[in-house]
């Protein structure tokens, strides 16, 4: 069936009103997770044939983050569903006001090849408990996955509901090219572009879930040792391939030696064995291995160990004394090198971070609520955390999203059954009475509107 076709196919289904349904949305949703739980063993090996996933990482962050993101939908639909009530101006005395989510209707979902599951599972849970019908679009970077994405979904819904089209860029544009309700994409900025452009000629509303340069900040009062650990289970987590890792380091110039030796001594308690173990997430495509490889030229490695290209094993790597004009700080790193970047006053690197482009992510790691109300006053970025990383995600009470180039929308909890709903504002007026001063061919009319209009 080509794309076109299946396109028709779903917005006739749409149109039968089956979707809007709660028992429906219900339903399916539990089948959803039901399916997640019985592919949980294919998932697992697929995440670790395209990436090198250790089980621990791949049921944290593709299997567990999803069952969590769907149990919690199942669980508040019905309350997010209701039609809200709010207040009436005086002027309107005698109606009521409500708000309505309606499904939007047909949503096309892009995914990355980063957390392969996880990312196309997420959004497509807000989608269906908004009562959408969807595409999804995995990764073609990441093949295993995007086959059991496929399996899973073949097997549990019907095509007119909820489809897949597998492929790259070819796929990717001949889907662009059909008229959606709603676009969800997640992917780089410079694709984000591109996918809002073909969504632009539709007039289809998107969310952008895009990427950057995500800055860590460790000021001179923090707890080295709580710091040191979170930042190396955030940088490194699925090989520093995750949009929201640290991109950079900014140490306070009086700490940076201690926190190296203790940030050492993290990573090789996390991680050596797992590479020991070649447990270790590896770099997803020999391109992204050379990318990688090319920030080192001209630096002094501070620490790394050896790279293994055979096998795409890139192990936690730091870079010392960077400078903003070297390659490495020109674009997303994404993945496990972490520049160092001394710093002496908080302003100065607070007026720099925001001459580059809005971060999806910072992490600021102090005791002082001063320096905490600074940042949080003084930049823009999607979301991140105080004393921790990567954790903004664990709670899905916090929508998740970026702000200029690194997204516009959010999602997760309510926040995604809101991106796939319209709201729809609806007065209902009585019919009990009508008052003549709202019509124009009364006397006084308009002295009386004014007193209404103060
Ligand atoms: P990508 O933009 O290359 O690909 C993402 C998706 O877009 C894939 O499905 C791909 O097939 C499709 N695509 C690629 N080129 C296309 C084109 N020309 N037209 C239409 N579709 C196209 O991104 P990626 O390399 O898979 O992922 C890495 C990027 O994604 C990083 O920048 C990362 O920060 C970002 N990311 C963001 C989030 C988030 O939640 N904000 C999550 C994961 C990854």
């Amino acid at each position: 069936m080509s794309i076109a076709e299946l396109v028709k196919k779903q917005r006739t289904f749409f149109h039968t009103g089956t979707t809007k349904d709660y028992q429906f949305r219900i339903t399916q949703l539990k089948k959803l997770k039901q399916a997640i739980l019985l592919h949980e063993q294919e998932i697992m090996q697929a995440v670790n044939e395209d990436l090198n996933k250790s089980e621990f990482e791949s049921y944290l962050t593709e299997i567990g983050a999803t069952l969590k993101e769907v149990s919690f939908t199942i669980k508040h639909l019905k309350q997010w569903m209701k039609p809200g009530r709010v207040k009436t101006p005086l002027l309107l005395t005698g109606s009521k006001s409500y708000i309505y989510a309606e499904p939007y209707g047909l949503a096309l979902i892009i995914a990355p090849w980063n957390y392969p599951f996880h990312l196309t599972f997420a959004p497509l849970i807000g989608a269906i408990s908004a009562g959408n019908c969807a595409v999804l679009k995995p990764s073609e970077l990441t093949p295993k996955t995007s086959t059991v994405v496929t399996k899973i979904i073949q097997t549990t819904f019907p095509e007119e509901y909820i489809t897949v089209v597998e492929g790259g860029v070819e796929e990717s544009t001949a889907l662009l090219k059909e008229k959606y309700d709603y676009i969800f994409y997640t992917g780089s900025t410079h694709v984000g572009k591109i996918v809002m452009e073909a969504a632009a000629k539709q007039l289809t509303p998107v969310t952008l879930e895009l990427g950057g340069k995500s800055p860590c900040i460790v000021h001179k009062d923090a707890n080295l040792d709580i710091a040191a650990k979170r930042i190396a289970f955030g940088k490194f987590l699925n090989a520093g391939q995750t949009c929201i890792a640290p991109d950079y380091l900014y140490i306070h110039k009086t700490k940076k030696e201690e926190f190296i030796t203790t940030f050492i001594e993290n990573i090789e308690e996390m991680y050596d064995e797992r590479l020991e173990n070649r447990e270790f997430t590896k770099i997803v495509n020999e391109r992204h291995f050379h990318r990688l490889e090319s920030y080192l030229e001209g630096h002094q490695i501070r620490y790394g160990k050896e790279r293994d290209k055979s096998i795409l094993s890139f192990p936690p790597t730091l870079l010392d004394n960077v400078k903003w004009d070297d390659k490495i700080m020109q674009d997303e790193i994404f993945g496990p090198i972490l520049p160092i970047i001394e710093y002496d006053q908080i302003d100065d690197i607070i007026q720099v971070i925001n001459e580059q482009a809005k971060p999806l992510a910072l992490y600021l790691f102090t005791e002082s609520k001063d320096i905490e109300q600074q940042v949080l006053r003084d930049v823009s970025f999607g979301g991140g955390c105080i004393n921790d990383t990567i954790f903004q995600l664990g709670t899905p009470y916090l929508p998740f999203g970026g702000v200029g180039d690194s997204g516009m929308g959010s999602y997760h909890g309510k926040a995604s059954f809101d991106t796939f709903s319209h709201k729809k504002s609806v007065l209902k007026q009585t019919t009990a009475f009508d008052f003549s001063v709202r019509y124009p061919h009364k006397k006084h009319s308009l002295s009386l509107i004014k007193r209404f209009f103060k």
